[in-house]
């Protein structure tokens, strides 16, 4: 079963909200291009997966974990009576070639060592062990779920730490007969007592170096009309109520500016005066918590992003959103 749930890093939302509110330089821009089909990996990972079943085993995803001193991310953990398994999600696409210990996209050498960096995630877990009173393994793999990721040279050991896209069923259908009981639920708990917060986030943007206004949830456009209870998007034609449109206004100004207080007047000038005072205390009552009093108060987005508020508040909505 899965413990946790796999969200968009925080560097994805950060550069994607930037692109909107400021645009990407073609670095940046290439940069969240890697970070979205990453995103896109680790989904195509989690549907297999569910596909195989994982019932009988504690998966843990997309966690940092402070182990003595120093904190490592994890894109997959699978725990079961026997140990943990690694698995590190690697969406590559194209053809790619091991030299010694150099991976090579056509003549560019990839900065990092794929494999000696699974090597040091293992090698961390191992330390778990000090924490428990039994014996448990800590192993690897690189899953690569991209159709079209080939790679060539390379020693013959080094295939036995990779799983490419046309093996990851029957990698997933390996762990069938692996069960949880007391071992497996122990050290999950220590795993859990090991998470924390990113703490390599620390992007951030003027508050003075962004536009003003509302952007379309369809295209992004900040030509929006407004009308009642929605706004209009005069370029693609979508209509999204004015809640949804805070909410991404809300969720984008946490990524963007870090630690900035969100105070209701500093919102009502991120969003250009887009909706009225009361709307918007409305909503930021709604969706933070409020620390200080009322014209002063600092408001905490309750939600990781928009898109977990969305979906834990789409009962709550009372318009409706209609995307082109
Ligand atoms: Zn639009």
């Amino acid at each position: 079963m899965f413990l946790t749930d796999r969200k968009d890093p925080e560097e994805l939302l950060f550069y994607q909200a930037l692109s909107r509110w400021r645009g990407l330089d073609k670095n940046s821009e290439e940069h969240l291009w890697r970070l979205r089909r990453g995103a896109a990996g680790e989904r195509t990972y989690d549907l297999l997966f569910d596909e195989a079943g994982h019932s009988n085993l504690y998966v843990f995803r997309d966690l940092y974990l402070q182990i003595e001193g120093s904190v490592t991310q994890y894109d997959t953990l699978i725990v079961s009576e026997s140990g943990i398994t690694v698995n590190e999600i690697k969406n590559f696409s194209g053809d790619y070639r091991v030299e010694g210990t150099t991976w090579y996209r056509g003549d560019y050498a990839l900065p990092d060592d794929a494999l000696s960096q699974l090597r040091r995630a293992v090698g961390k877990l191992l330390r778990l062990k000090r924490a428990v009173s039994f014996e448990f393994e800590v192993s690897g793999k690189l899953v690569f779920p991209h159709e079209e990721f080939r790679l060539s040279g390379g020693e013959g050991s080094l295939f036995q730490h990779l799983v490419m896209r046309y093996d990851m069923r029957r990698y997933f259908r390996s762990f069938e007969n692996e069960y949880s009981g007391g071992c497996a639920s122990e050290l999950a708990d220590v795993i859990e007592r090991h998470i924390v917060p990113n703490p390599y986030f620390k992007l951030r943007v003027e508050f003075d170096m962004v536009r003003q206004g509302l952007y379309c949830g369809g295209c992004g456009s900040f030509r929006l009309e407004k009308q009642s209870f929605h706004h209009l998007c005069l370029s693609c034609g979508s209509r999204e109520s004015n809640e949804t449109h805070l909410v991404r206004a809300i969720s984008d100004f946490k990524y963007l500016f870090g630690d900035l207080e969100m105070t209701s007047r500093r919102m009502m000038g991120f969003m250009g005066g887009a909706v009225n005072v009361r709307t918007l205390q409305r909503i930021l009552n709604k969706y933070c918590d409020a620390a200080g009093r009322y014209k002063s108060s600092n408001y905490i987005f309750k939600y990781y992003d928009f898109t977990e508020a969305m979906k834990k508040e789409q009962n709550t909505r009372k318009y409706k959103d209609y995307l082109n």
